[in-house]
């Protein structure tokens, strides 16, 4: 599908690229260590490189574009709202906001009926944070250590992995905790069940020791995305649901990454039939055509806030461009099975794919996930499990894999040592198949740097 750019999209390219060399500043990058790839064109789960080159977008961007690239029914409704009210103050009622926010209270589960929007998801994490703090009257704030909330002070303190450590000052009242991860079990779990009573009996310790009384919110990725993708063991999420009833703390689940349809289902919180107090969301819920973000709110949560003002806002809440965008955005997914779709897909074809690279790849340690939500992770000798890069950096070895995928169509998501299979939820099965063959192949670069085959 779609033509490749013209001439004069590949001199703009050319010209994009010269100066953002001259004058973009990059995340979370040394700035001269980086050649960024020029993007001139995309439509739906394509890209186009600024050589012309044609890719299959196996990584979403940042695991955001749910519905693929310019869905004509969201480019239609922002163009529509941008012609009708293209920004008006978060106080005024607007017909986007009030419908985006009727659907999103429709989606979620329970009584979580109200929403509070922000412009993507570390706001989101850190208004579900204040939230919590402002409610229960405490201050300390659980999660995970492998997990990503987000790049601002407050939400990458919350971050577990590595990023976190340079911005970290030890002030944040954030504690960290081990969710379950089988593969590499800090319980020395050796079964499902195993790691599931033993990561809630720390999880359990961890919050009597640090005093239930001073802890204001446990804040979980439900499928933790950016640090591995580990599906929780069955369980696990009513345990958290149990404990954090018990001792009076707000479970605010992060589904920032997980949420709008990734997993196969609208929430990933679904999969367990678990009601969260605040649930943070961004990304998917409009595929980031707009930066978009937001909590849905339990009513006991929304309750405090009935007489005594919530103290924070932001000019862009619920802007009318975003909203517009998550309108049409919910209701193409909706309308055309999407979440089904990436249900079907992901058991019938990723799962018996993943699992037979690992069957013939000695690279790979353990292939896992749900949805349209997998991961890849490779290990210099199965035995040891020792990791392909190190966690918190790259390696050689990964940016071979990686350039090998480029030069053969396709983009991959990478993160350390994981190649996570992300695409469109609305991918079809032909070009998800034509995805895994190249990745096979890349996995045969990764052998190359097995220690032990
Ligand atoms: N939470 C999770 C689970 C995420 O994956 C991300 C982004 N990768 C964030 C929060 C932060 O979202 P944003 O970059 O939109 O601020």
């Amino acid at each position: 599908a779609g033509t490749a750019p013209t001439e004069a999209e590949l001199a703009a390219g050319r010209r994009a690229h010269e100066l953002d060399r001259a004058h973009v500043f990059h995340s979370w990058s040394a700035q001269d260590k980086i050649n960024p790839m020029t993007v001139v064109k995309a439509e739906g789960t394509r890209l186009w490189d600024g050589e012309g080159r044609r890719l299959l977008d196996f990584s979403s961007q940042l695991v955001n574009t749910n519905i693929g690239h310019q869905h004509p029914k969201v480019v239609a409704a922002i163009q529509e709202q941008a012609g009708k009210l293209c920004t008006i103050a978060p106080q005024h009622a607007n017909d986007a906001r009030s419908e985006a926010a009727r659907l999103i209270a429709g989606l979620t589960p329970g009584d979580l009926d109200h929403v509070f929007f922000t412009n993507g998801g570390a706001d989101a994490v850190e208004h579900a944070i204040r939230m919590a703090r402002l409610h229960t009257g405490r201050k300390k704030v659980l999660s995970a250590y492998r997990s990503y909330h987000g790049g601002t002070h407050l939400a990458i303190n919350a971050t577990g992995d590595p990023r976190r450590i340079p911005n970290d000052y030890g002030d944040s009242g954030v504690v960290h905790f081990f969710a379950p991860f089988l593969y590499r079990s800090y319980f020395h779990a050796a079964t499902e069940a195993e790691e599931t009573e033993r990561a809630l009996r720390h999880l359990e310790d961890v919050i009597q020791l640090e005093g239930a009384a001073n802890i204001a919110a446990l804040l979980l990725e439900s499928v933790p995305g950016t640090a591995g993708i580990m599906v929780p063991p069955a369980g696990y999420m009513a345990g958290v649901r149990e404990l954090t009833r018990k001792y009076g703390i707000m479970y605010i689940a992060d589904e920032v990454m997980a949420g709008f349809g990734r997993t196969g289902k609208w929430f990933a919180v679904d999969h367990w039939d678990v009601v969260p107090d605040l649930l943070a969301f961004a990304k998917g819920v409009n595929s980031g055509y707009v930066p978009l973000g937001g909590v849905a709110i339990s009513g006991a949560v929304f309750d405090t806030f009935r007489e005594r003002a919530y103290p924070g806002g932001l000019t862009y809440s619920g802007h009318p461009l975003a909203c517009a965008a998550a309108v049409a955005t919910i209701n193409a997914m909706a309308d055309e099975g999407m979440i089904e779709n990436a249900a079907d897909l992901g058991e019938r074809v990723v799962r018996p794919a993943l699992e037979d690279f690992a069957a013939r790849h000695p690279s790979v340690g353990e292939v896992r996930g749900v949805g349209m939500f997998w991961a890849i992770e490779l290990v210099k000798d199965r035995g040891t499990r020792e990791p392909l890069a190190p966690y918190g950096s790259s390696s050689q070895a990964m940016d071979a894999v990686v350039a090998f995928c480029k030069e053969n169509g396709l983009l991959p998501f990478a993160n350390f040592n994981r190649l996570h299979v992300v695409p469109a939820l609305n991918i079809s099965e032909e070009d998800l198949r034509e995805g895994l063959a190249i990745l096979d192949r890349a996995l045969d670069v990764a052998d190359g740097f097995v220690d032990a085959p």
